[in-house]
């Protein structure tokens, strides 16, 4: 039994390291960045799914920090702040998606990476329209504003794109439409020049590939870009037998981004860890973060073969103030155990970094300083002009 428990070198961190984030101007640059975000998944959460599970490739995560993560005008953040914090660098209203209190735009990671000709990518479980995948690619006052994210979304220049959300992407005649107009946003993907904004952005001659179910994913080969749309709205639970998985699309979003020889940043979500939080169901919640965990261990694979890579691990909020009150290691099981609500917590969430740059991310932070640090990554770049 592996007793290197999160908590304890939670404890650890806070006494060696107390220090806010900073960037010394030596410090080393990462080509790749991959950002994991568990949404909902507090330390009780992690705690329970290593019991239940031996043992978490989050384990091999050596640096752990922890982060605050109150929104602009809440305690109690929700997905869309906390995300938007993590991807801007700002902290703005729940519910707002990557705009300022005041509605100015913020600039996301992403957009940072693409003036870097860097790649990007967004993996989910969600519709890819759900307020995290938003916070990095779209920009509006509402997390409920769907349409209007599938919309931002089309008309940008992500380049591999994997979740639920189709019925937000085709024309209100398609009986499973989510839309009240005849945009077929499918086609956009497709499209060079939308508005000056996005389309302006996509890389000529660079087709986008879209696929819509298992066996078209399976038989995606050598492409640049990739959309896939797996469900109407989010994908089933872990439990219903989703697919592809989320290790499968990780793995295959890291086989496309890698072609950039100057780096990309993919943010992966286990999106659905919060909704097991949120319905006080422990087996749910638990078994969609040990699937979240297999992700991870796709990414520490490939950092083997790509040292120059940053996994970040963190969560954007605990959900349902989840405690565990007894349970055996040695039988891998939690015998009782209580959620103290069906909403969003204030507690701090851990923070688990590996490879270059993870030094950054030791201590308590805030989570806007992980935003901050990611982008200042990023900006020193040195951008090398594409042929
Ligand atoms: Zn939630």
């Amino acid at each position: 039994m592996n007793i290197r428990w999160p908590v304890f070198r939670l404890i650890v961190c806070l006494l060696l390291s107390a220090f806010p984030v900073l960037l010394s101007a030596n410090a080393e640059m990462p080509r790749n960045i991959i950002f994991f975000i568990g949404d909902g998944m507090g330390l009780s959460q992690i705690s329970a799914a290593r019991i239940i599970n031996g043992h978490l490739n989050l384990d091999q995560l050596p640096l752990t920090g922890i982060q605050t993560t109150y929104s602009n005008n809440e305690l109690v953040t929700d997905s869309a702040a906390a995300g938007t914090a993590l991807s801007t660098g700002y902290k703005t209203d729940n519910g707002v998606i990557a705009l300022s209190p005041d509605g100015r735009p913020l600039k996301t990671l992403f957009e940072y990476a693409k003036e870097k000709n860097m790649s990007t990518g967004l993996v989910v479980t969600c519709s890819v329209t759900h307020a995290t995948p938003a916070v990095f690619v779209a920009h509006t006052d509402s997390r409920k504003n769907q349409l209007t994210i599938a919309r931002q979304i089309a008309e940008g220049d992500t380049d591999v794109i994997l979740g639920g959300g189709l019925g937000y992407f085709l024309p209100h005649s398609n009986p499973n439409s989510y839309r009240y107009d005849e945009l077929d946003l499918i086609s956009f993907f497709n499209k060079q020049e939308l508005n000056q904004k996005g389309a302006g952005q996509k890389k000529s001659g660079q087709k986008t590939t879209v696929v819509f179910n298992l066996q078209q994913f399976n038989n995606v080969g050598e492409v640049k870009r990739l959309v896939g749309l797996f469900a109407r709205k989010h994908l089933p639970k872990v439990s219903q037998n989703r697919q592809p998985s989320l290790a499968d699309m990780t793995r295959k979003a890291l086989q496309i981004l890698s072609g950039n020889p100057q780096g990309f940043v993919l943010m992966v979500e286990g999106s659905q860890i919060d909704w097991g939080g949120h319905q006080n169901d422990q087996a749910y919640m638990l078994s969609e973060l040990v699937d979240f965990d297999k992700a991870i261990a796709v990414a520490l694979e490939f950092s083997k073969t790509h040292p120059d890579t940053l996994i970040l691990v963190t969560a954007d909020h605990e959900t349902g103030g989840y405690a565990i009150h007894n349970g055996s290691i040695k039988e891998q099981k939690v015998t009782d155990s209580a959620f103290t609500t069906r909403h969003h917590t204030a507690t701090m969430v851990p923070v688990f970094a590996t490879g270059t740059g993870s030094e950054a991310f030791s201590g308590i932070m805030d989570n806007t300083d992980i935003g901050k640090t990611l982008i200042e990554f990023v900006n020193r770049a040195s951008a090398i002009p594409e042929k």
